[in-house]
């Protein structure tokens, strides 16, 4: 669940979260209470990042700033177009349902001509037969039209559906993706981490993982502004990205500044190697000044490792890792730090 508060805990975020609606001129509806209660509970780093960022550039929040940071921070999938999709599908069968049910009734009408007919031929009654006849050859015309416009209609909606199905997995699978690095967002990070945990070992290989967090970041974002700061996460996202050669390896955003290494079926040795990598491109980072060029800063990361132990769950491993990588920042930040 995305909220894990006890009552507690909760009951004191909500009355945060309204002392800030009152301070904004957005109307006191759910979605704003969603975006105050994450920010004020620092649940939801990016968001909270881009919400002082808007305060510090003295923006207010009001409606349509809650519409815009809800659906880039909160929102899961991109909720139109799977409303669109739905509305598609629905057309669609709306569509085949009413030709098939055209084509049935004038299956009945074809079955009442070639009963007709029949009874005409078994009475003999050769006056009756010429215009049974000529009715159950206009019959066969219409239903022949009506069958292959049903067909037609069956076929575009194959197209259409198979469509609409592409559409439908590249949203999954986008929901899974952070849109400013391109790597995999929290969502993917847990979905990739309990797939890991399912996997069998193969012989002298172990599962690792590596947390990293970029050293005194704050500090980019204060002295650079939050755009260069969101350059730096690019930088870091792509480093990580082209960094992972092994199509089992993942990379993602952990969250704010903080990024992860699910190395399934990779010894410690070779994780902490992945992870020096990373490290040592990262201070290949330049901030330049935007006019002269000059270099104003440079940026490090830290690291934490740590392979899968036998009665690990996605907590523990994390919770592991996340020593290690506080070892890292208190050694002097700019390292890596492996937890046995
Ligand atoms: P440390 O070396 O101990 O990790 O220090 P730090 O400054 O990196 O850590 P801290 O947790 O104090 O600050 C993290 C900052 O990251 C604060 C937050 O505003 C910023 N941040 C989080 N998400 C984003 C984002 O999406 N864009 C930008 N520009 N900044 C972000
Ligand atoms: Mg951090
Ligand atoms: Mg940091």
């Amino acid at each position: 669940m995305r909220y894990s508060e006890s009552k507690d805990r909760s009951a004191e975020l909500l009355r945060l979260a309204l002392g800030q609606m009152g301070k904004h001129e957005a109307a006191f509806n759910p979605i704003s209470f969603t975006l105050w209660y994450e920010y004020v509970g620092g649940i939801n780093p990016a968001l909270t990042a881009a919400i002082d960022e808007s305060l510090k550039e003295g923006k207010g929040i009001d409606d349509p700033a809650v519409i815009a940071l809800y659906k880039k921070y909160i929102a899961p999938a991109d909720e139109a177009l799977m409303a669109h999709i739905s509305g598609e599908m629905e057309r669609l069968l709306a569509s085949v349902a009413q030709s098939a049910s055209h084509t049935g009734s004038k299956a009945g009408n074809f079955g009442d001509q070639l009963n007709g007919l029949n009874r005409a031929l078994a009475s003999r009654d050769v006056e009756q037969l010429k215009p049974r006849l000529t009715e159950v050859m206009a019959g066969t015309a219409e239903m022949k039209s009506s069958v292959e416009a049903l067909q037609q209609k069956v076929s575009i909606s194959q197209e259409e559906i198979s469509k609409l199905r592409s559409d439908l997995d590249r949203a999954t699978s986008e929901a899974l993706l952070c849109p400013m690095t391109g790597i995999l967002n929290r969502r993917g990070f847990e979905k990739k981490i309990e797939s890991l945990l399912s996997q069998e070992t193969a012989d002298g290989n172990s599962h690792c993982l590596v947390m990293l967090d970029i050293d005194h970041f704050k500090r980019v974002n204060d002295t650079h502004g939050h755009l260069m700061g969101d350059r730096v996460l690019q930088a870091v996202g792509e480093i990580l990205r082209t960094s992972v050669k092994n199509d089992n390896h993942s990379a993602a955003r952990y969250g704010g500044e903080e990024f992860a290494l699910l190395l399934p079926q990779t010894s410690l040795d070779q994780s902490i190697e992945l992870a020096e990598v990373v490290r040592n491109r990262t201070k290949a980072i330049k901030i330049r000044d935007r006019t002269t060029q000059e270099v104003l800063s440079t940026v490090t990361i830290s690291g934490g490792v740590t392979a899968v132990k036998p009665n690990d769950d996605a907590a523990s491993l994390i919770s592991r890792a996340d020593e290690a990588l506080y070892a890292a920042k208190n050694g002097g930040r700019d390292r890596v730090v492996s937890h046995a």
